[in-house]
């Protein structure tokens, strides 16, 4: 049985405070949900929800923290005989429980590296590891990767909901700065560089050959756990960059969803590309219409809006509308589109059985002008009927 060093201990100890700190901060938007509970009951089936998610978060939590309390425990009375994946006492290599075979060097190393490093950093974990080392060495490859994982999003999204990629990527833009700050906040606050062993206590690099003390801090490097894989670089660029990033993330949120006042400082085309790509994706895009209207467009864009308005006024998702038929009114209508408003709402008093008072003002106009073609005349007259 070898003695485990300080170093070990003060770095599990830490885990375990930082877990319970976690698990206090999981437990205080439950506090939260309860007193939203008593002040306001017609809320109860949300607030239900709310609670058990929040259950879930905190039982998730509280294990974190009842196993890291074990690990400081029952790590060194067993002299690192625990699964590195369930945490139980393994009488020989294989696990019991999980049945995985484990070699007693892997075991050992997991455990004498586990303060330090996280759970999934170490080889005995499923998962990433390789990646995770490799981003550690050089964060440029965790950087690349996110943007990747960011276009492929917005490309994927647009292809199937049918909208704009431009308009896509802007949407998951504060994803991309939320996941980018992370990822340099973290690797800024400390991250391993390489393979080479060095003192847990200082951060010394073992030199080849060994040694059994620390020449820098004299931290007793034969105890278990006295010696850490890879160099720890801490870099303050990188902590300001996540943060700055992280700080873009509510930014973002006011570009997309409801541009509101934003809407006026946005450039035609993106607005264009917004419009289109809502009403294909099946939600409304009403609230940019009135800015668009009031824009020089091009004759494509005028087009596309004459028909947005066209569509909206016949198919009626909404049920009113006054505001459409006051911007159509004040455009030019083309041929195909006066052709296809006047069957769009021969269609919309067969489909809804109604037709508002707009509508019906617009049809008897057409009639009144005499520009009705004889095939649809008597449709029209039969749709102001009644
Ligand atoms: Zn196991
Ligand atoms: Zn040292």
């Amino acid at each position: 049985m070898t003695e485990w060093s300080d170093s070990w201990y003060r770095a599990q100890r830490k885990r375990v405070r930082n877990a319970v700190a976690r698990l206090v901060v999981c437990v205080i938007p439950v506090a939260a949900i309860v007193l939203i509970g008593n002040w306001a009951p017609m809320l109860i089936i949300s607030i239900l929800v709310g609670m058990g998610i929040m259950t879930i978060v905190v039982a998730l939590q509280g294990r974190r923290a009842l196993r890291e309390r074990r690990v400081l425990r029952v790590v060194p009375a067993t002299d690192g005989r625990l699964c590195p994946r369930c945490y139980r006492p393994l009488d020989g290599l294989r696990c019991e429980r999980c049945a995985t075979e484990h070699t007693a060097e892997a075991v050992r190393d997991h455990w004498e590296q586990y303060p330090h490093h996280t759970a999934t950093d170490h080889p005995s974990q499923r998962g990433g590891t390789r990646l995770w080392r490799a981003i550690q060495s050089k964060p440029s490859i965790g950087l690349a990767l996110v943007v990747a994982m960011w276009i492929v999003l917005g490309v994927v999204w647009a292809l199937v909901m049918r909208d704009s990629v431009i308009v896509s990527m802007i949407r998951f833009s504060n994803m991309l700065f939320m996941a980018l700050g992370i990822l340099l906040l973290r690797l800024g606050v400390k991250r391993y560089v390489g393979n080479a062993m060095h003192c847990a206590g200082c951060g010394y690099e073992q030199a080849a050959g060994g040694g059994a003390k620390c020449p820098e801090c004299g931290s007793e490097w034969g105890r278990a756990g006295g010696l850490i894989r890879g160099r720890v670089v801490r870099s303050r660029g990188l902590v300001v960059a996540g943060l700055a990033l992280f700080m873009l993330y509510p930014a973002t949120m006011f570009v997309d969803v409801t541009p509101g006042r934003l809407a006026s400082l946005t450039p035609t085309w993106l607005l264009m590309e917004q419009v289109e790509g809502r009403q294909s994706a099946g939600y409304s895009s009403y609230t940019l219409w009135p800015v668009l209207a009031a824009r020089n467009l091009s004759a494509t864009q005028d087009d596309t809006l004459t028909w947005m308005l066209i569509r909206e006024i016949t198919v009626a998702p909404r049920g009113f509308v006054t505001a459409e038929w006051s911007m159509l009114n004040l455009r030019t209508l083309s041929s195909e589109q006066h052709r296809g408003l006047l069957t769009g709402l021969i269609e919309k008093r067969t489909g809804h059985g109604y037709l508002t008072a707009d509508d019906r003002a617009w049809l008897e106009q057409q009639t009144l002008s005499g520009t009705i073609t004889d095939d649809l005349t008597d449709r029209v007259t039969e749709a102001l009927q009644k």
